[in-house]
């Protein structure tokens, strides 16, 4: 089975867009999105209506619970609550209730799914040492964890407790005897000072888990954000993909 793998969307149409037609070419077997499709960006109800008709497995994140006021956001910063503000008055019933489905986590064979961690995902901690990564490997079972929220692609690697950046289109090859964490990036707020939209494709016969970025059209994002009323911060920081 060969699985797409897309993170924190953000409301980002066009990114979305990028990695949707790209990632076509790759013929996988499922689209697994590990959650916030929205927050942020300007088109959230038009990316909640591409993940559901393009992914078999949706998982929620904290912008998502976010909007649909599940969680306390007095912790997101001014930029995040302005953008989640703007997000619950403007998405449609439809994507409420769509939302509202998702679940946290999803297991297959020897695999985790979650958007944050695998201990207590709707905390929504963050895994970004190798501290944080040996204490997330001892809460689940599977061999791997797909992860998102951070933004920033990387493995941890527990045998040797080893920590390192995912070069693109890298293949890494998955060893029988070791565990790993990765975290596949994003799609829609890159923050690795690369502003290129972040996917990855696991293949679980090959044994290989490989990440690409695809260009999207950047400008047009941050017009519709301007016009939309978002914070600069949010509009300038997609450029600088941090
Ligand atoms: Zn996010």
């Amino acid at each position: 089975m060969r699985y797409g793998i897309i993170s924190d969307i953000h409301g980002n149409l066009e990114a979305l867009g990028a990695v949707l037609e790209e990632i076509q070419k790759h013929k996988i077997d499922q689209l697994i999105c590990l959650g916030d499709i929205v927050g942020y960006g300007a088109n959230p109800n038009e990316c909640i209506e591409l993940v559901r008709q393009n992914c078999q497995v949706v998982l929620a994140g904290n912008h998502d619970y976010a909007a649909l006021k599940k969680v306390d956001t007095s912790n997101f910063n001014n930029y995040a609550q302005d953008a989640i503000g703007w997000t619950i008055g403007n998405l449609k019933p439809e994507s409420n209730a769509f939302l509202e489905t998702l679940k946290v986590f999803h297991k297959v064979d020897q695999v985790y799914f979650v958007h944050s961690t695998p201990m207590d995902p709707t905390e929504w901690n963050y895994i970004l040492s190798t501290f944080d990564a040996y204490q997330s490997f001892q809460e689940f079972q599977e061999q791997i964890c797909f992860i998102g929220h951070s933004h920033v692609p990387i493995i941890f690697m527990n045998r040797q407790r080893h920590r390192y950046d995912i070069l693109e289109k890298k293949e890494l090859h998955i060893d029988q005897k070791n565990r790993y964490i990765i975290n596949v990036g994003s799609v829609g707020q890159p923050r690795d000072l690369d502003s290129r939209a972040a996917y990855g494709i696991f293949d679980d016969e090959l044994r290989t888990f490989t990440l690409y970025r695809v260009e999207y059209d950047i400008e047009k994002t941050q017009a519709k954000m301007r016009a939309a009323g978002l914070p600069e911060f949010l509009i300038v920081r997609l450029q600088l993909g941090k």
